[in-house]
């Protein structure tokens, strides 16, 4: 098996035999980074990833933001808000929405799990490729922080004109999104691809 990686920017072949625990490589040619080792990076994907998958379910319970004016108040949460839009006549906006900002989200932190316990049992399954190839590919669809500074945005033109209370689901959702990123970070590609390598020969 190749301790080689082929740099995404120039083609360049790069051995990462000698890389340790925490150390990053980088291509000596541009520059472009090409992996961190994480001896327990697994372990840490399952942990960011359990608890991702909590605080949405949590996210999707509560309201998310309430707003009062003249009297007026209107609480919405998470689930509420892409058939607020299909109801405004925006079907499309509200299938993207939920599928950016929810199911992509939600299926790739399950599908991360899903690949952290198969690898840890230490037997190859014929899933594995699949879900590897799934999750990086989801990680780009998956929009939280895009969704959260929109929202931020969006609490700051309204608070002109109604009083905004942002819900316990707000911040729920804001831990969600922390612990995606710290799953998708801790996730490398190479050294994802090499341990499935290592139980595919074995
Ligand atoms: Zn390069």
């Amino acid at each position: 098996m190749g301790n080689e990686i082929a740099c995404q920017s120039c083609d360049l072949l790069v051995s990462v035999a000698a890389t340790k625990h925490g150390e990053s490589a980088s291509c000596p040619r541009c520059g472009c980074f090409l992996t961190k080792r994480h001896d327990d990076a697994l372990r840490r994907v399952l942990a960011f990833a359990s608890i991702g998958l909590m605080f949405l379910v949590f996210a999707s319970s509560y309201p998310f933001l309430s707003l009062s004016s003249s009297g007026v108040e209107s609480a919405i949460t998470l689930i509420q808000a892409p058939f607020a839009l299909w109801s405004k006549g925006m079907p499309e906006v509200a299938v993207l929405v939920t599928a950016f900002i929810i199911v992509i989200p939600a299926t790739v932190l399950m599908m991360m799990l899903t690949l952290c316990i198969l690898i840890n049992r230490g037997r190859y399954h014929s899933s594995l490729l699949p879900l590897a190839k799934g999750i990086f590919m989801g990680q780009k669809w998956s929009m939280v922080e895009v969704f959260l500074i929109a929202v931020i945005v969006a609490m700051v033109k309204i608070a002109a004109m109604a009083t905004v209370t942002i819900g316990i689901s707000f911040w729920a959702y804001a831990a969600f999104a922390i612990c995606f990123t710290l799953a998708t970070s801790n996730l490398d590609r190479y050294q994802c691809w090499q341990k499935i390598e290592l139980l595919a020969i074995k």
